[in-house]
């Protein structure tokens, strides 16, 4: 049995295209109505073709609903539940994808009360965004994390997951706040750090932007990779979670000052063994399914 047969996608980018292409997929029989607040997304959702409808309103979006899942940047989440709030059936399921959890609960709370809210956060992604950068398979072998509050029945949190794991995830249920602070480290401070590096190899005067780009295969390159994610998504990240990114960027700046140090008085033992430390950890990724170990990431090279 389907989890859900009436799904609302709220958010038509990345994330909600590759939803729709995954229920497409996986659950061919349930309906998928979509809602941007971008009217030209919303006609080359049409033209695409992987919504069953899309609404001109969010309200109408929802109004026969039984899932309703807010694929919106998170400085949105408010707005949005707010708009959607006198059509939303009592019955239905509010779910979201935000990258930050703990304010977005807050934020669909006070607009939702009565809602039965179950957020989540696929962690699976890419670089870029719109309706043309979905695809089905984005959730296949990906952790989704499922934030429930306490009050949550256990039958809502059960189809959720369902739903997950139709399209191919695998689902791990956290608190809220211990979410916002495992991705502070594993997520939002790395693209924290890539923002900063491009930013200050843009910056620079002594080496022209045009070699900056020529020989940036030393590594740079994959930090651009990650600075190239959407501005507004991310500009969203770092102030709904402020508290967590705050502390990891405080231990991170102690750490980097180490190292500095260590660099400076020839302490060669010191950033060997921190190298081997974390060459452990790539491994592990490796190991867990995480990423490939194809050379140079993957690229090819013909
Ligand atoms: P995206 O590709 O930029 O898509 C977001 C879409 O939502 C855009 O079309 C945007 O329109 C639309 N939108 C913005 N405000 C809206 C509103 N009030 N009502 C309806 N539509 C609205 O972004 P995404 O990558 O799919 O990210 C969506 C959510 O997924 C975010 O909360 C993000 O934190 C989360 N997430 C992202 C990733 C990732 O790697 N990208 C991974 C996991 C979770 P405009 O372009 O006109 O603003």
């Amino acid at each position: 049995m389907l989890p859900f047969a009436n799904i609302a996608l709220i958010g038509l980018g990345l994330i909600g295209s590759s939803i729709a292409h995954a229920v497409r997929d996986a659950m061919p029989t349930a309906r998928i109505t979509g809602f941007d607040s971008d009217p030209d997304v919303r006609a080359r959702v049409l033209e695409l073709g992987f919504c069953d409808d899309v609404s001109d309103t969010a309200g109408a979006a929802v109004i026969d609903a039984d899932l309703v899942m807010l694929c919106v940047p998170v400085g949105a989440m408010t707005d949005i539940a707010s708009e959607i709030a006198t059509d939303l059936p009592d019955d239905a399921i509010i779910s979201d994808v935000g990258s930050s959890k703990e304010s977005v609960l807050t934020a669909l709370t006070r607009a939702l009360p009565k809602a039965r809210i179950i957020p989540a956060h696929p962690v699976a992604g890419t670089e870029h965004s719109g309706p043309d950068a979905g695809f089905a398979t984005l959730f296949h072998d990906r952790w989704c994390i499922m934030t429930p509050p306490q009050s949550a029945a256990e039958g809502d949190i059960a189809r959720v997951r369902a739903f997950w794991e139709k399209l191919g995830a695998n689902v791990e249920i956290m608190d809220a706040k211990h979410h916002d602070l495992v991705l502070a480290v594993t997520s939002h401070l790395p693209h924290l750090i890539a923002y900063t590096i491009v930013g200050t190899a843009s910056d620079l005067e002594d080496v022209t932007r045009g070699e900056v780009i020529k020989y940036s295969a030393g590594g740079f390159r994959d930090f651009t990779r990650i600075a190239a994610s959407d501005p507004t998504m991310w500009r969203d990240v770092f102030l709904s979670n402020k508290d967590a990114v705050l502390e990891m960027l405080q231990r991170f700046s102690e750490d980097l000052s180490a190292l500095q140090r260590a660099i400076r008085w020839d302490k060669g033992d010191e950033l060997f063994d921190l190298f081997t430390k974390t060459r452990a950890i790539r491994r592990r990724i490796i190991e867990e399914g995480q990423d490939d170990a194809a050379p140079d990431f993957g690229r090819t090279h013909e």
